[in-house]
């Protein structure tokens, strides 16, 4: 086999890397050899992230204070983690937002929101990330969206349109980098056990129960099962893979 998966060195850039999926992939490509950069809106969750991550083996990893509604900061911390921790050879768009609410109840401030967040917040990090990798000609990108990105899921419209969008930007981002020898691909996570499931469950047996007994295998997804997959999409092993979404969700979406 001629290719495999080694970051060593490597600089990828993980957004929402303070806890949950972001932190679960922060320890994968960590475990790869890479030097990874985590951003998050609160310090404190990210310096706890930082003490967890480097207590295993490899190189320290950098926290970066940002929130992803910043679109007109977003180019200043995308040179300054260049500058200070290398080039960044990987990005994943990780931090996203959800909203439990049926659609007539949404209020116009909670939409945007999420849109700002899961969406145009991608838009704008990837974009900077891009002006970097263009003229390197190298680079991959994984967008996570979601089983919400592939179906409907109930009282959840603004996250479920989001999470669409994001297939048809990791399409549209696939081609137009492609060109330059960068991929992007997306990951749409089933129902993993992480703190942004247990709100979306909590109070809400019949969801939980009717979740459970809807994933063909007989558990939850981990943080690592989406983790593998990032590092896997990113690596030389995946390097004619561009454009695609892969769901990863115990197959709950193509079973019954
Ligand atoms: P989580 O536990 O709530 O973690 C979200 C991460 O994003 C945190 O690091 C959070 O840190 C950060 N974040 C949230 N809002 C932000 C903002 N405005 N600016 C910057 N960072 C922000 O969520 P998760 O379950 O790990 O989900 C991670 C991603 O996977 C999301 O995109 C989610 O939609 C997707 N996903 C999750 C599941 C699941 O079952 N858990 C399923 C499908 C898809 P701060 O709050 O400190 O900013």
């Amino acid at each position: 086999m001629s290719k495999s998966i080694d970051f060593q060195g490597a600089v990828v850039l993980i957004t929402g890397g303070s806890r949950g999926l972001g932190l679960a992939q922060a320890a994968a490509f960590k475990a790869t050899g890479a030097q990874v950069a985590i951003t998050a809106r609160d310090p404190d969750t990210l310096e706890q992230a930082c003490e967890t991550l480097d207590a295993a083996p490899g190189l320290a990893v950098r926290a970066y204070a940002h929130d992803m509604r910043d679109h007109a900061g977003v180019g200043a911390l995308v040179d300054r983690i260049e500058q200070e921790v290398g080039a960044i050879q990987s990005l994943v768009n990780n931090a996203g937002v959800h909203l439990k609410k049926p659609v007539w109840d949404v209020a116009f401030d909670e939409w945007n929101n999420v849109v700002d967040i899961n969406l145009t917040g991608v838009f704008t990090m990837t974009r900077e990330v891009l002006r970097h990798m263009v003229p390197r000609k190298a680079g991959s990108i994984v967008n996570i969206s979601s089983m919400g990105g592939l179906m409907a899921l109930p009282s959840a419209t603004a996250y479920v349109t989001t999470k669409t969008a994001l297939i048809g930007f990791t399409r549209s981002v696939a081609v137009d980098a492609g060109a330059h020898s960068i991929r992007c691909n997306a990951v749409c996570p089933g129902f993993i056990d992480t703190e942004m499931t247990r709100k979306v469950l909590a109070g809400d047996p019949a969801r939980s129960t009717k979740i459970r007994g809807r994933i063909p295998m007989p558990r939850l997804g981990q943080g690592e099962d989406i983790a593998n997959a990032c590092v896997f999409l990113c690596s030389e092993m995946a390097s004619y893979i561009n454009g695609q979404s892969l769901a990863i969700d115990g197959g709950y979406s193509i079973g019954f």
